[in-house]
């Protein structure tokens, strides 16, 4: 055994709900309902629609704002913030 469910109703429903979480976190777009890419501009409107760039030119009214769509790991990634003094190489001491 390796730790799987084996029951399939339970792999069922632990998939459901799964794909269920994933689908309500994405971006949709209100005029072709199209999932953008990652790293493709999203246009976001006062009254809450998304518009992908494909849908945009046909919209008069200006965005409130666009952005980069970013995927699901954004802002999970360690990052080095900063270079710690105490770190940096020492320099190398010849023998007298
Ligand atoms: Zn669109």
């Amino acid at each position: 055994m390796d730790g799987a469910p084996t029951d399939p109703a339970l792999t069922r429903q632990l998939l459901r709900r799964s794909v269920g979480a994933l689908a309500a976190e994405r971006t949709c777009c209100a005029g072709c309902g199209r999932t953008p890419l990652v790293g493709e501009t999203i246009h976001r409107y006062e009254d809450g629609r998304d518009l992908c760039a494909l849908c945009r030119p046909r919209e008069r009214e200006a965005p409130a704002r666009s952005e980069a769509v970013r995927g699901a790991a954004w802002g999970t990634a360690v990052r080095r913030r900063a270079d710690r003094p105490d770190r940096r190489p020492r320099p190398v001491r010849r023998a007298a």
